[in-house]
């Protein structure tokens, strides 16, 4: 498999597909999209604190939770097996006829799926079948303090006073917090929320906030009808975008992200001059599950 490679981080200038940034200064984007094809984005940044917890414990069993088409199951399953750790994936419902390209992936690379119907599916409750004492249990979608502070490094990539606003979309949150904390004072960072949850999110994050200089805003109304859901609407805005960046994005989160910001800038979100960065934060496999023929890349 190949290897991760940070070197491949790359933050370009982009445009909208609208072109209503007139009154903004710059808009950029970080590619972590670009550093695996599987371990995607945030999620290599997320974990990486987790694995490096298991090392000097001797630990050689990592176990974690998502759904069918989780990109944080598909990171963990190829981090796992790059770092020579065995690995079972909690997977959330029944067991499907047709195994989602996320889930088959992960079996590939060797991760065991334990799939767990979804009343009884309680991310952070161990299935029995699980030896605490020789396994570290990771939290759905790396979310905690160790999660946060692997995601605060992504900062690290570039020179983040660059930049009046950070912008990324959120799930669990975990990545939000990681960029408030390590963001420079005086920096907003603004969260597009992909799941249909108002409210939540400043709850779930609020206990990984160390950093109280900086400020932030949550936008829930970007979610397209809940979580993994889309539009006609939101493809076809993906589509121009590749077409004007050359930029691939995906449906679930970095879509549903230019989206939203693009929108943000019409309505007056951004003061005058503001120098925009979006994270561009992987998940490209999660349009396998998409019809063929929605997206032009
Ligand atoms: C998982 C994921 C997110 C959400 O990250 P959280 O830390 O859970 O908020 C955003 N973008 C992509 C592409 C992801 O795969």
């Amino acid at each position: 498999m190949e290897d991760i490679d940070l070197n491949k981080i790359a933050l370009t200038p982009f445009r909208f597909n609208d072109q209503p940034e007139n009154h903004v200064r710059h808009t950029n984007i970080l590619r972590l999209d670009k550093i695996h094809p599987l371990i995607s984005g945030n999620k290599w940044f997320k974990l990486r604190y987790y694995i490096d917890a298991a090392k000097p414990k001797n630990i050689q069993h990592i176990a974690t939770y998502g759904g069918p088409w989780s990109n944080h199951l598909l990171a963990t399953a190829a981090y796992c097996h790059k770092a020579g750790l065995s690995c079972t994936g909690i997977v959330r419902g029944e067991a499907p006829t047709y195994e989602s390209y996320t889930l088959s992936t992960c079996r590939q690379l060797g991760m065991q799926l334990l799939f767990i119907p979804r009343l009884e599916y309680k991310a952070g409750f161990a299935p029995e079948s699980i030896d605490l004492n020789t396994t570290l249990l990771i939290p759905e979608g790396g979310y905690g303090i160790i999660g946060a502070a692997g995601a605060a490094t992504i900062l690290n990539h570039i020179n983040p006073k660059q930049f009046t606003h950070i912008c990324c979309a959120v799930g669990t949150g975990t990545m939000m917090a990681g960029l408030i904390n390590a963001a420079p004072p005086g920096t907003t960072v603004t969260g597009i929320n992909v799941l249909k949850n108002k409210g939540a999110v400043e709850a779930a994050i609020s206990p990984l906030i160390t950093n109280k200089q900086v400020k932030y805003d949550v936008f829930y109304d970007y979610h397209f009808g809940g979580y993994a859901r889309h539009t006609p609407q939101l493809l076809q805005l993906m589509n121009e975008f590749y077409t004007i960046n050359q930029i691939p994005t995906d449906f679930v989160y970095t879509g549903k992200l230019v989206f939203a910001v693009q929108e943000l800038v019409k309505t007056g979100y951004f003061p005058t001059n503001a120098q925009i960065l979006l994270i561009h934060s992987g998940g490209i496999t999660g349009n396998a599950s998409l019809p063929t023929g929605s997206l032009i890349f």
